[in-house]
C-alpha cells in the first residue's frame, strides 16, 4: 500500500516548497511589498541629503516640512538618522509616546500654522541609543526598512524625509527602499570641505538613480545686527557653484541667523516662529518651488551660465521650428557653446531614435547635451534628464532655434507655462 507523508513530514520537495515558511528573501519581498503598499499612498517623497553631518541637514528638513505643512499641505516628517536623530530635538518632542498595533506605528501629530505636520523619529523607537551606535549595515538597513513599512502616515501629499548624513550604507539604504522618491534636496555649507562632500553626494545620487531636486546652500554668511555688515564666515557660494558645475539646480541660500539656533532650542521651526526672517523667505521661495517644477527650470534659467565648462544646448524642431510637444519632435538641432557662454558654435541636425520614455534624455546625454530648451516638459521627463545630467528650460514659446538659444544665451528669453505638462 502506498501511503502519503503531509505536512512537514513530507520528504517530497516540491510538497515541501509549498508547505515552508518564508524564508528570508521571501520576508524581504513581502516586507517591500508593505512598504510600497504605504509609500503609494503619498504623492510626493523628498529626501534630505547632506555629504556630512552638522551642515544644517535636520534644520532643512524641519523647516521645508513645516514651510509645506504652513502652504496648506498635508505632510509627514520622518526622521531616519539613526546615529544622530535631531528632528525630535528641534521639535522639542523627546521622549514623546507613541502609539500603535503590531503592524503599524503612529506618527506625532503637531500643529504647524493651520495644519497639522505628523512626525516619526527612530529616535522615539530606539530605547538603547548607545546599543545603535554599534549596528551594523545589515541590522541598520533592517530597521530603516522596518521603519518606513510599519508608520502609518494615511494619505500624506508630502513626505520630507532627513536622511543620515553622507553617501554609506543608512543614506543608500533609504535611497534604495523608497523607489519612488521625486528626488533629493542636498545641504551644504559654503566652505571647499563640505562642497567636496556634497559633490560625492551627488555622484551617489547619480549612481542610485535619485533625482537631484536642488542643492540648498546653509550657513551662508552673515549680516551683523549691529552694523548691518555682510561677513562670509565659511567662505562664499561655494554651493552655488557646485551646483553649477554639477549642473544640478540651485534652490537658495540660508545665511547663518542666531534665530535659527534659538527656533532650534525652543521647538518652533523659524519658518513659523519668524516668518519675515530672511531664512523663512528663503524656504518659502524653495517651497513654491517644489509645489510647482516648473519654477525649478525658470529658477535654472536665472543661474548664471557655466564659464569655461563646455555647455551644448538640445532644441526639438517639427517643421524647422521649436516643437511644442518634445516627445514628438522630427529632429534635434544641437548647439556647442564658446567658452565664453555667450556664442553660439558647431550646429548640428540630428533625427533621434524612436520615441519611449527614457530614450531622449539618454540619447541626448550620449550627444553631450547639457541642456534643452523646451515649450513643454511633464515632470517624469524633468526627473529623467536631470538624471542624465541635463539641465531643462521649459516654456518657451516657438520659433527657430537658432533664435532661441541666441536668446537664451543673452539672458532675453522669455518663458511662458509648462505647455505640455500632461
Ligand atoms: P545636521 O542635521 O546637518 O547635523 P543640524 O540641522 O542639526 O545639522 O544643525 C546643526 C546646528 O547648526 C544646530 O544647532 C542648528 O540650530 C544650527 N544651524 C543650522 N542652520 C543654521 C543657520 N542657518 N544659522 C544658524 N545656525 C544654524
Amino acid at each position: 500500500m502506498t501511503t502519503h507523508n503531509t505536512g512537514n513530514n513530507c520528504d517530497d520537495k516540491d510538497c515541501a516548497a509549498q508547505n515552508k515558511r518564508p524564508g528570508a528573501e521571501d520576508q524581504d519581498l513581502l516586507d517591500r511589498q508593505a512598504l510600497q503598499s504605504r509609500m503609494s499612498q503619498i504623492k510626493h517623497k523628498i529626501l534630505v541629503l547632506s555629504g556630512k553631518g552638522g551642515v544644517g541637514k535636520s534644520t532643512v528638513a524641519v523647516n521645508l516640512a513645516a514651510a509645506l505643512a504652513m502652504a496648506g499641505k498635508r505632510v509627514g516628517l520622518l526622521d531616519v538618522d539613526v546615529h544622530g536623530p535631531s528632528v525630535p530635538k528641534l521639535l522639542h518632542l523627546q521622549g514623546t509616546p507613541i502609539s500603535g498595533t503590531e503592524s503599524s506605528i503612529y506618527p506625532v501629530k503637531m500643529r504647524c500654522g493651520a495644519s497639522m505636520l505628523y512626525v516619526m523619529s527612530i529616535d522615539f523607537l530606539v530605547r538603547d541609543r548607545d546599543a545603535a551606535v554599534i549596528w551594523r549595515g545589515p541590522m541598520k538597513y533592517g530597521a530603516i526598512k522596518q521603519f518606513l513599512k510599519d508608520v502609518e502616515w494615511g494619505d500624506l501629499d508630502y513626505l520630507v524625509i532627513d536622511s543620515p548624513p553622507g553617501t554609506g550604507d543608512e543614506p543608500l539604504a533609504v535611497a534604495q527602499l523608497i523607489e519612488d522618491a521625486d528626488g533629493a534636496v542636498v545641504v551644504t555649507t559654503p566652505q571647499e570641505v563640505a562642497v567636496q562632500d556634497v559633490r560625492r553626494c551627488v555622484v551617489f545620487c547619480k549612481q542610485v538613480r535619485l533625482p537631484v531636486i536642488g542643492v540648498i546652500e546653509n550657513m551662508s554668511g552673515f549680516t551683523c545686527p549691529e552694523c548691518g555688515k555682510s561677513v562670509k564666515i565659511f567662505g562664499a557660494d561655494g554651493g552655488r557653484t557646485m551646483a553649477e558645475q554639477m549642473n544640478v539646480p540651485f534652490l537658495g541660500a540660508i545665511p547663518i541667523e542666531p534665530e535659527v539656533v534659538q527656533s532650534g532650542e525652543s521647538g518652533t521651526p523659524i519658518v513659523q516662529s519668524q516668518p519675515h526672517s530672511e531664512t523663512a523667505k528663503t524656504f518659502g521661495r524653495i517651497v513654491r518651488v517644489l509645489i510647482e517644477p516648473e519654477l525649478r527650470s525658470a529658477e535654472a534659467q536665472r543661474q548664471p551660465l557655466r564659464a569655461g565648462g563646455s555647455m551644448k544646448i538640445a532644441i526639438p524642431v517639427t517643421g524647422g521650428v521649436l516643437s511644442s510637444h518634445f516627445g514628438h519632435c522630427e529632429r534635434f538641432v544641437l548647439f556647442d557653446v564658446e567658452a565664453d557662454g555667450k556664442t553660439i558654435g558647431q550646429r548640428q541636425e540630428l533625427t533621434p531614435p524612436p520615441h519611449e520614455p527614457g530614450t531622449f534624455p539618454r540619447w541626448l546625454h550620449e550627444q553631450g547635451a547639457t541642456i534643452i530648451i523646451a515649450g513643454g516638459m511633464g515632470s517624469r521627463a524633468q526627473s529623467l534628464f536631470s538624471e542624465n545630467n541635463i539641465r531643462v528650460v521649459v516654456g518657451a514659446a516657438g520659433g527657430e532655434p537658432d533664435v532661441i538659444v541666441q536668446e537664451f544665451l543673452d539672458g532675453r528669453l522669455e518663458t511662458g507655462p509648462n505647455i505640455c505638462d500632461h
